[in-house]
């Protein structure tokens, strides 16, 4: 049996060891869970319920282990981890209240003894390969309402987020999901790469682009459902209007939170030219405020970065921004080890031919271009192949609603950033992929509509 070795990005040292999973125990997993999904879908859906609230009882009682070891596997500050997983929670409480109306037969038409009715049924097995930086938010937004859906979960968390991964479906069957019914795969890619040969109705997908294309290639002549949620760009834009300091206090927050790696996270700051340098002093100021170090101290702001490989990326767009002119107000730099260490880092003077400013960074590193008006700020925000979230900032709802209307993105928010809601559908256009989870239609995703002909004899 492989196994896999787990790492703290934050020391280096090694975390522990866990048997991985190979092309055998791929198979046989999504065998059983083939066999368990009609049993499960039979179950009536009060008990899946209850089910789930138990689980989130239970993610309650070891809310402290659970951030612990998220601190452990990940580098995340341990205060970004225990915000996590209650955040979570009204994540939980959201699909607890609705599934049962999302999915729901629907009675459409009556008339002359014909009556038509849209059902709404289980995908089936479903395929979960999730990404490591927000693990316990990118894996429930998938499994949670899958399982109350009446599907089975063949779930492949990153290797980077295994031992989450592991928890997350201990406390599931725990909280009395049959095994066969929620399965986790440990390992690397090559994993992932195995569950997408076996015979599954749905690929539920959280990582990079480079991946999505890769899964999206590999399941193209088998015509399975898929939903990508990828990376992104996110720009913002401070208009003249704007409180300077507010905005730049939300938004290095929003740059550097779960230390610049987040899905959501701002990526392009773009500042009108009357605002430019108070909002730059505000931001500075800011960054300036934030720890970096122990990720388990708990006025630690700024933890590791996760993925050894990312370091390189952010050395080669500061290369370049610097390369092409930018100005480094800022970090630039790796940290000392052992571990993964970078240095928060600010530019402006940036512009849209370096790298910064069109490739996703996932890390603390951010550029801010001065615009001269808002025709300007909408055509650089739309420059993108991206299109996950933007925002503006502004006094003027009007405004700012009339701006983010011309904006390519799947979420858009006037005065704040790197939200996501459980009402709200989380989507991207573009690179960013495509499908949707959370809201309402974050549920019925996990279902298929079925069309009910009846006529009365
Ligand atoms: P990756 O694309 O590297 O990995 C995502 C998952 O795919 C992991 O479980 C990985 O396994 C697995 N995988 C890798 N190769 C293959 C393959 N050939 N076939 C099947 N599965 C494979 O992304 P990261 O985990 O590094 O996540 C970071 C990315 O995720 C960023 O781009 C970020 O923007 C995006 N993201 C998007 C979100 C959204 O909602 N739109 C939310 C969160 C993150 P392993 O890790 O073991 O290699």
């Amino acid at each position: 049996m492989p196994t896999l070795t787990i790492h703290n990005p934050a020391t280096g040292q090694v975390l522990d060891e866990r048997a991985a999973d190979d092309a055998a125990s791929v198979a046989a997993k999504a065998g059983a869970a083939r066999a368990a999904q009609a049993a499960w879908a039979a179950t009536p859906l009060r008990e899946r319920l209850s089910t789930i609230a138990r689980f989130r009882a239970a993610l309650v009682a070891e809310l402290e282990t659970l951030a612990r070891t998220l601190t452990l596997e990940v580098g995340k500050p341990i205060s970004q981890s225990r915000n996590e997983l209650n955040g979570l929670l009204p994540r939980i409480d959201f699909f607890l209240a609705q599934t049962e109306a999302a999915i729901a037969d629907e009675a459409v038409f009556d008339e002359g003894g014909m009556r038509e009715r849209i059902g709404h049924v289980p995908l089936g097995v479903v395929a979960n390969i999730s990404a490591w930086n927000y693990p316990y938010f990118v894996g429930c937004n998938v499994i949670v309402p899958a399982l109350l859906t009446g599907n089975a979960v063949l779930y492949k968390p990153s290797e980077f987020a295994t031992l989450t991964g592991l928890h997350i479906a201990r406390l599931l069957h725990a909280a009395g999901v049959p095994g066969p019914v929620m399965q986790t795969l440990v390992g690397s890619g090559e994993v992932g790469a195995a569950l997408l040969g076996q015979r599954i109705d749905g690929l539920f997908f959280t990582g990079s682009h480079a991946t999505g294309v890769k899964i999206a290639q590999a399941l193209a002549p088998r015509l399975v459902k898929l939903q990508l949620e990828l990376g992104g760009k996110d720009p913002t834009y401070v208009r003249a209007d704007a409180d300077a300091r507010m905005a730049a206090e939300s938004l290095a927050d929003g740059a550097m939170y779960n230390t610049g790696q987040s899905c959501c996270s701002v990526e392009r700051i773009y500042v009108h030219e009357s605002l430019h340098d108070e909002f730059v002093g505000h931001f500075m100021a800011a960054v300036d405020a934030f720890k970096i170090g122990d990720p388990m101290a708990a006025d630690t702001y700024l933890g590791a970065i996760t993925r050894a490989p990312q370091l390189d990326v952010l050395d080669r767009q500061v290369a370049d921004a610097k390369g092409k002119g930018a100005t480094l107000l800022c970090g630039g730099h790796r940290l000392a080890g052992p571990g993964n260490w970078y240095a928060p880092t600010v530019f402006t003077n940036v512009d849209h031919a370096m790298e910064l400013m069109r490739e996703e960074s996932f890390g603390p590193l951010i550029g801010i271009q001065k615009v001269r008006d808002d025709d300007e700020a909408v055509k650089l925000m739309n420059d993108t192949r991206y299109g996950l979230t933007a925002g503006v900032y502004s006094k003027d709802e009007a405004t700012a609603r009339a701006l983010l209307a011309r904006v390519n993105a799947g979420s858009v928010y006037w005065n704040c950033c790197d939200r996501v809601s459980p009402r709200l559908p989380w989507s991207g256009v573009g690179d960013s992929g495509i499908g949707l989870t959370l809201s309402t239609h974050g549920i019925r995703t996990f279902t298929r509509p079925k069309a009910w002909h009846l006529r009365q004899p």
